[in-house]
C-alpha cells in the first residue's frame, strides 16, 4: 500500500494527514524551531540535563539505522544540509564514553556526537549518497531513531555479519520430506520471543512470566521451521537477554528474513477475557488494541495516539497486504491446533495495531498474542507444555499455509 492508498484507507485527505503528523511531532518537541547555534559551549554539565546513554548503528542491506539513547525523553530539531544531516538535543549532556562511530556502508561515512553548548548535545551523520530519511523515537528507554535510505554504491553482506545479538543456529538443514513441501523464495524465518531479561512482559496472578513461556514456543518453533520446512530460522533471542524493540526488526533486516513472527502472550485488567490473536501493523481500530500495543510497547496510550498520527509515513515498506495474508493464515491454523487440545480455546481473530516491534520491518511481519496470562485457564494452558507443543504446530502449519498459498499465486 503506498501512501495514497494508505491515506485512501483512512478515508482522511492527505494534507489533514500531513496536518495531523505535524501536529503531532510539534507536541513532541520534534518541529521545534530555535535558533541554529546556540550558546557556548560550558565547562561542568548543568544539573538537571538528561544523559545520552548510547549511539549505536545497524547497516541493513535496505537502510541504516541509528539509535540515540537516553535516559529520558528531551526535545530535538533535525536539519539537513548537503553532506550532513543533524540532531541538536536540548537539555541533554553527553555521558563520558559515548563515541563517534565509522560506519563506512556506502550511506553513512561517520556518526558524529559531542556536547555543543551547556545543554545541548549534536549528533552529525556525515552523508555518503542518501536519498531518503525519517526520524522517529521509541520509548522506555527514550530513543531517537535515524533510518537513511539511498543506493549504496557496496553490498552489504547481509548473511555473514549477523548483529551479535542475533543467535542463528547451526545452517545444517535437514529437509525432510524433500518434494513434499517447496519453500519456494520463503529462504529465512526471524523468530522473535518478546521480552527478556529485566523486561517479564505480562506476569500473571501466580508469577507466570510472559518471557519465559513465548521464549519456550520460539524455539520449538524455530526447530521445526528447520526440521519440517526445511528453511532457515534465526532467534531474536534464545535464552532470558532484554532486547530493545527496534534491534527485533533490525536484526530481520540485517539477516535478510522473508518472515517476522514475534511471540507474545496477552494481560488485560479484565480477568476473564480470553483466547487467541494475531496482530498485523497498522493503526488500532479499537481501544482495546490501542491499549495493547501501549502494552506491548512499554508506553502510554497517548504516546501510541503520537504513533499512529506519523503512522503512515514509518510504514512507507511495510508490506501490508502480505502481513495481512501471513496473520490470517497463522491465526487460522493456530487456533485449529489450539482446539485440538483445549477444545474451549477463543478465536479473537486477526487484527491490526500499531506495535514498535513491526515498526521498520521490510518484509511480512505478524505478532502473535497465544493467549492470555491474566486468565486461569488461559495460563493453565501456557504452562502446559503441550500446549506450548500445540502453539508452535499451529504457527508453523499457519506459514506452511501461507508459503502454499504464496506457490499457487505465483506458480
Ligand atoms: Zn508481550
Amino acid at each position: 500500500m503506498n501512501r495514497r492508498e494508505f491515506v485512501k484507507y483512512l478515508g482522511l485527505s492527505a494534507p489533514y494527514c500531513q496536518w495531523l503528523a505535524y501536529r503531532m511531532l510539534a507536541a513532541q518537541g520534534a518541529l521545534a524551531f530555535s535558533p541554529l547555534f546556540a550558546g557556548e559551549a560550558g565547562a561542568a554539565p548543568l544539573p538537571g540535563l538528561i544523559p545520552v546513554t548510547e549511539l549505536k548503528h545497524w547497516s541493513t542491506p535496505d537502510y541504516t539505522r541509528v539509535s540515540i539513547a537516553l535516559d529520558k525523553e528531551v526535545r530535538f530539531e533535525h536539519h539537513k544540509l548537503p553532506n550532513r544531516l543533524y540532531l541538536d538535543l536540548d537539555g541533554a549532556h553527553l555521558k563520558p564514553g559515548v563515541k563517534d562511530i565509522a560506519i563506512g556502508d556506502g550511506l553513512l561515512k561517520t556518526v558524529r556526537i559531542a556536547q555543543y553548548s551547556a545543554s545541548t548535545v549534536r549528533v552529525v551523520l556525515d552523508l555518503d549518497s542518501i536519498k531518503d530519511y525519517k526520524v522517529f523515537t521509541f520509548s522506555e528507554p527514550f530513543r531517537i531513531i535515524i533510518d537513511v535510505k539511498g543506493d549504496r554504491r557496496q553490498e552489504i553482506s547481509s548473511s555473514k555479519e549477523v548483529i551479535e545479538t542475533a543467535q542463528p543456529e547451526p545452517k545444517a538443514l535437514e529437509r525432510s520430506k524433500p518434494g513434499k513441501f517447496k519453500p519456494g523464495r520463503i529462504r529465512r524465518i526471524v523468530i522473535d520471543p518478546g521480552h527478556g531479561g529485566h523486561d517479564p512482559g505480562a506476569v500473571s496472578p501466580y508469577g507466570t512470566r510472559e518471557k519465559d513461556i513465548v521464549l519456550q514456543i520460539g524455539l520449538n518453533l524455530a526447530q521445526k521451521i528447520r526440521h519440517e520446512l526445511g528453511i532457515d530460522a534465526v532467534m531474536t533471542r534464545s535464552t532470558d537477554v532484554f532486547l530493545e524493540l527496534q534491534e527485533r526488526t533490525a536484526i530481520a533486516n540485517k539477516v535478510g528474513a522473508d518472515l517476522f513472527v514475534s511471540i507474545h502472550a496477552n494481560a488485560s485488567l479484565n480477568r476473564a477475557a480470553n483466547g487467541i490473536e494475531t496482530y498485523y501493523l497498522n493503526l488500532a481500530k479499537t481501544e482495546k488494541a490501542a491499549q495493547l500495543a501501549a502494552k506491548e510497547n512499554g508506553t502510554t496510550l497517548e504516546k501510541v495516539s503520537m504513533l499512529q498520527a506519523v503512522l503512515f509515513d514509518l510504514m512507507a515498506n511495510y508490506k501490508l497486504n502480505d502481513s495481512a495474508h501471513l496473520a490470517d493464515e497463522v491465526q487460522k491454523a493456530l487456533y485449529k491446533k489450539a482446539q485440538t487440545g483445549y477444545p474451549s480455546v477463543k478465536n479473537l481473530g486477526v487484527k491490526q495495531g500499531p506495535f514498535y516491534v513491526l515498526v521498520g520491518a521490510t518484509m511480512p511481519s505478524i505478532l502473535v498474542e497465544t493467549a492470555f496470562l491474566s486468565h486461569e485457564k488461559d495460563e493453565q494452558m501456557l504452562k502446559d507444555p503441550g500446549y506450548q507443543d500445540l502453539t508452535a504446530d499451529g504457527i508453523l502449519s499457519g506459514i506452511r499455509g501461507y508459503i502454499t498459498s504464496l506457490s499457487k499465486i505465483h506458480g
